[in-house]
């Protein structure tokens, strides 16, 4: 789906709107001193966006308070990379909210719910604003995604739906409200297994261990302790790579794979060994 809306003028025509829908109500707000807001852009490189609607992504809305000078600058949608999939969740809602049949008219039969972020911390210094942002990322969105497609997947008797849970649900130091919202994906994954089934639908869940990804680097710089540290939970002495994670989703993707549902694969070199029941 991502795919195929990434090659359509319409769909950046559409994050257009809603940056400006967003960049129309921080205006008519107004600065917090109460003085009125001036435009004032400045310059951002578009990435991966179309050539046709390029001139439109190269420069970021922002606003300069007249009276302190203080500059705003409103949400986005419209700039690729991680905002992506915030747009496709705006664009999804949106149209569930206004109970087109848009959604239901999508065609999407495979969902992965690839999605992650960590807020690390002891117990003693989490935000619950953090816990929020966690619930909405890791909780709300796939919620949100299989309630707009789950009417195309029931009318078509098919459907592939993959969550990526991580390891850290068993517990991890550091990691409080990571591993509890990627444990909470595994009680939405198995209710949906059998809520769907009868639908053709199966649901599963992915749950890798350390993968090093760019995400994981910033968190465990090659070299450090934290990095040895996690070697030697690993039987198979290595970290994983996103191929790993992927070659597995696949195996849950594969049409003729009908019969597993609401099932965990910890994609892990061995790491849950111990931890995990049988
Ligand atoms: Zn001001």
């Amino acid at each position: 789906m991502c795919h195929a809306l990434l090659q359509d003028p319409n769909f950046f025509r559409l994050l257009l709107r809603i940056d400006e829908e967003l960049a129309g109500k921080l205006r008519a707000g107004g600065c917090s001193c109460g003085g009125v807001l001036h435009s004032a852009d400045y310059p951002r490189k578009p990435r991966g966006c179309l050539a046709e609607v390029r001139s439109q992504f190269e420069s970021r809305w922002s606003f300069c308070c007249n009276r302190c000078r203080k500059r705003a600058t409103s949400m986005s949608v419209r700039f690729l990379g991680r905002r992506v999939y915030v747009a496709l969740m705006v664009v999804l809602a949106s149209t569930q909210r206004a109970q087109t049949r848009v959604a239901s008219s999508l065609e999407v039969l495979n969902l992965v719910h690839n999605a992650g972020a960590v807020k690390p911390g002891l117990v003693g210094q989490i935000a619950p604003q953090d816990l929020t942002v966690l619930v909405n990322l890791h909780l709300t969105a796939p919620l949100l995604l299989i309630q707009a497609l789950l009417p195309a997947m029931r009318n078509a008797h098919f459907g592939r739906i993959v969550t990526i849970s991580s390891r850290a649900l068993l517990g991890k130091v550091n990691r409080s409200i990571y591993s509890a919202t990627k444990a909470g994906l595994i009680g939405f994954t198995r209710t949906w297994a059998l809520e769907f089934g009868a639908d053709g639908i199966t649901v599963n869940s992915v749950a890798p261990g350390p993968i090093a990804t760019e995400c994981y680097k910033r968190q465990n710089p090659p070299g450090s302790q934290q990095e040895r540290d996690t070697l030697h939970m690993i039987a198979v002495d290595r970290l994983g790579t996103p191929d790993d994670v992927a070659r597995a989703v696949m195996f849950f993707l594969e049409p003729q794979n009908g019969y597993v549902t609401g099932q965990v694969l910890y994609v892990c070199g061995g790491s849950s060994i111990g931890a995990a029941p049988l």
